[in-house]
This record gives C-alpha cells, structure tokens and sequence, in this order.
C-alpha cells in the first residue's frame, strides 16, 4: 500500500526548490528547504515550511553537494523523501543509496538505473542493446590517443569528443582535424575531471546542424511507463539549451512516433521508473540517434506540463510513494491518455549580457516587474526588486513558458510577455530573447543546433 509523504526535503535552490514545495504543499505535504550561507536571503529559503542552513564554511556549491550533511539533516528532521530536482546531486548514485540506506526515499529511479543511463558511455550501451540507433562513436572512453586517430581513420572528420559524464555543454570539443582533435582531448579531459571529477572522455561523429529532440518518459513502481510526447530543445549556445518547445515542428507523425516508442525501449529495457528524458539528435535526413538519458526532472520540463497538462513534478513525488500511473491522482491509465493541446515554448531568462558574449552579470535588482496574462507561467527563483544577484551559482533569473493554438501563437505571447518584463540594475538576455520570438526562420520552427551562431544579428 503506498504511504503518503508527510514530509519531503528539496537538495536543491532556486526555482526548482520552489517548484518542488509548489508541488508538494499542492498535495498535503509539509516541505523543507536547504540553503547555503550565501543563499541565506535567497527566496526558495522562504517558500518552504523550515528552511535549514548547510554547508557552513564551505564552498558555496559544495553546501548543495554533501551527501552525508543533508542526508543526516533529513533523518534528523523525520523527513520521508528527498527530492534532488536538476543538477547538484540529482544524478548522483551515491546519494540515492545514502537516501536509501537512511530510510528515505529518493524521488527518481534506482542508483541502478542511474549508472546504467547517466552516464553517456553506459547509456550509449543500453540504447545499443534495445536496439536504439546511437551515432557512431567510440564503444568506451578513450585511453590512447592512437584509438582516437584509429576512430577519425575509420570515420572522418568532424568529431565531438564528449566527456562521458557530461552535462550543460561542458567537457565538449569539435575537431575537424587531426591537430584539433589531438588538443581537444587534452582540453576536454581537463575540462571534465575540473567539472565533473572524471576525466573519461569518448568520441562520436560529430552531426552538422542537427535538430536536438528529446522525449520525456514517465514510469512507476508496477512496470507501467508512458512517454509525454517530444520538446525540440535545437536552439542552443555553446551546446546550452536557451530556448525549447513542443510539439517539434521538424517531425512528421511517423517520426514522432519511432523517437517516442524507441525512448520507451530504452526505458523499459532497465524497467525505468520516475521522469526521465531521452535525448536524440535528428540529421538533415531526418534519422535520429540517441545521444544520452537524463535520469532526472529537466529544466524545461514546464514545456511538457503545458501542452499535456500534466503536472510533472507532482506525477514524480507520487510515483516514489508508490501509486500507479493509473491512479486517479495521475490519471494515466494508457498511453492514449496523454493527448497534447496546442504549443508552448519556454525562454530561459538569464542575468548575462548579449552584447558581451553572454558574460554573467552580478548586482542588485533594482527592479523587477514580470509578465502575466493568459498563457504565461513563470517559475522563478530569487526574482524581486531588491533581490541581489551573486557570482556563485547558474545566472538563471526566471523561467518563462508560454502556449498558444499554434507556436506562432505561442512566440506571439512570449515576446509581448518579454517586452512587459522591467529588470533594473542588473543585465539579462531579454532583448536577445525578443530578436529570437521575432526570427522568421525560428517562427517557422525550422532552427537547428547551428541557429545562433548562423544568426549573430540575434545578438543586436
Ligand atoms: P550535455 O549532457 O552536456 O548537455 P549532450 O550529449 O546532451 O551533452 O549534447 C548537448 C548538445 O551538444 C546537443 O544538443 C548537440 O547540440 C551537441 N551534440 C552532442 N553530440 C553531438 C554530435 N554527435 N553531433 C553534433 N552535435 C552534438
């Protein structure tokens, strides 16, 4: 019999911790929060029940990192579940067995599942074994530069070399030739063990201009697992989503259904359970190839809620108790039951300035006044007139996902939405962000991973 969280702890900050306590005090549940001494005035620490400083004298990403701290802060506190939301110890196995060890439940698949999927080079494996076409790459990191020049031999240039546990773009190097490629090892190697504590790095064919698509699978305890459709998240600096929506326009419906049903494959050969994304790219051709799983909530995972108008996050904390994707609270008896309606895009509101190459901003909100209206959802972290905006953590100010009948409509409501926003004090990408909504090759949905490079008017 499912037992009902009473409490539930976000490792997390931010907009996620917030979205997190949303969806828990939406269900009856008491939410706790944690926070850093440089977060100590940050807004997700206020919108949880109890808040609780950790970390103390650490670095101030590090609070966010110490598993033995936060796990036995939460035993401490009789808290049930630990939802972990994006980035920080979210895909990390060995908090998800302390959790367990601990009596507390993680929110997401097993540590199992984790290192069979999170990894690149692993989940590469277990999407060949399912029979997923993955793009032609190096079976398993590479130790010796001979095996890369030997891979470059057999499959030409360009090549991605990619940290195997990757993520936000880093530890990613293109070389077109063989002097590139010989350095881009030893940068990405570096790159990777700074940012991910592991420098293994492999190779893959590097596509020219795909589309990035990716499919959001949701799975419970009982074996039952759905897929909620594509976002098509193409429009990318330096390998960084910026801007992502769904439907994709770029597919017709009997590629729609191969990339959803070939995510479900590989979800259900590890019998994945949780929300979860699997990541494709698709060529000019319109072949698509699996590059990796997110075993985890994604930042844009408010694009999914919008067209489907299911709450994601909730749909995860009710799994982790136990309830079957057919119960009433989540309503999905079939496949057939997840219908879409109309389009929605979500622009990530950073405080980085365009005009300098993106560089992050830091400094007081001045002012802060945000959109609202019909078909505008804004998830924020700490984004008030006031608020100060420090160098120690990712520069996202606000989420802001918008829906309309058609993606021009939805564009149409996301520039006005971005034209009422009045930030002060600190710079952000807004105005970048109105050139991209206006862009005839972006309103058509036809952008490619190469779209903001291709288009440095964007920036002005
Ligand atoms: P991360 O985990 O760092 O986000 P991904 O493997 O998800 O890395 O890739 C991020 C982006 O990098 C992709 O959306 C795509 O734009 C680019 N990319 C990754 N692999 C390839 C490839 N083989 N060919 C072309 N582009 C790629």
């Amino acid at each position: 019999m499912p037992t009902p969280f009473k409490r539930v702890l976000a490792a997390n900050r931010g907009e996620i911790a917030i979205r997190i306590f949303r969806a828990c005090t939406e269900l009856g549940i008491q939410t706790i929060a944690i926070y850093s001494e440089e977060d100590r005035l940050s807004l997700h620490r206020y919108k949880a029940d109890e808040a609780w400083l950790v970390g103390k004298g650490k670095k101030p990403i590090d609070a966010y990192l110490g598993i033995d701290e936060i796990v036995d802060l939460a035993k401490r506190l009789e808290v049930d579940a630990i939802h972990p939301g994006y980035g920080f110890l979210s895909e990390n196995p060995e908090f998800s067995e302390a959790c367990e060890r601990a009596g507390i439940v993680f929110i997401g698949p097993t540590a199992e599942m984790q290192r069979k999927l999170g990894d690149k080079v692993a989940g590469r494996k277990a999407a060949q074994a399912a029979g997923v076409p993955i793009v032609p790459g190096t079976p398993e990191p590479i130790l010796h530069d001979e095996e890369a020049l030997i891979f470059a031999k057999q499959h030409g240039y360009p090549i991605i070399i990619k940290a195997s546990a990757g993520g936000g773009g880093r530890g990613m190097r293109v070389a077109r030739t063989q002097r590139e490629l010989v350095e881009g090892l030893v940068s990405a190697r570096s790159e990777a063990q700074a940012a991910f504590g592991n420098a293994a790095v492999f190779l893959e064919r590097y596509i020219e201009r795909p589309k990035h698509i990716e499919v959001q699978i949701l799975g419970d305890h009982h074996g039952n697992l759905v897929h909620l459709f594509e976002r098509d998240c193409s429009i990318q600096r330096r390998h960084q989503k910026v801007v992502e929506f769904a439907p994709s326009l770029a597919l017709s419906e009997k590629q729609r259904e191969a990339i959803c049903q070939d995510a479900l494959k590989i979800a259900r050969s590890v019998s994945y359970r949780n929300a979860g994304t699997v990541e494709f790219l698709v060529d000019q051709e319109g072949h698509h190839y699996f590059i990796e799983v997110n075993p985890r909530i994604q930042v844009e995972h408010t694009v999914t809620e919008s067209i489907t108008g299911r709450n994601l996050v909730q749909a995860q904390i009710l799994v982790a108790q136990g309830k079957r994707l057919s119960d009433p609270e989540i309503g999905i008896a079939r496949q057939e039951d997840i219908q879409r309606r109309g389009f929605a895009l979500q622009c990530r509101i950073t405080t980085e300035d365009p005009q300098n190459g993106f560089a992050p901003d830091y400094g007081v909100l001045k002012a802060y006044r945000s959109p609202g209206g019909f078909g505008v959802r804004l998830d924020a972290g700490s984004a008030f007139g006031g608020a100060v905006i420090t160098p120690h953590y990712d520069s996202l100010l606000v989420k802001i996902t918008t829906w309309g009948l058609t993606h021009q409509a939805a564009a149409h409501v996301m520039d006005r939405s971005l034209q009422e926003f009045r930030v002060r004090g600190v710079k952000t990408n807004i105005s970048f962000l109105e050139n991209v909504m206006r862009h005839p090759v972006f309103l058509e949905g036809k952008c490619d991973t190469s779209f903001i490079e291709a288009h440095p008017e964007l920036l002005q």
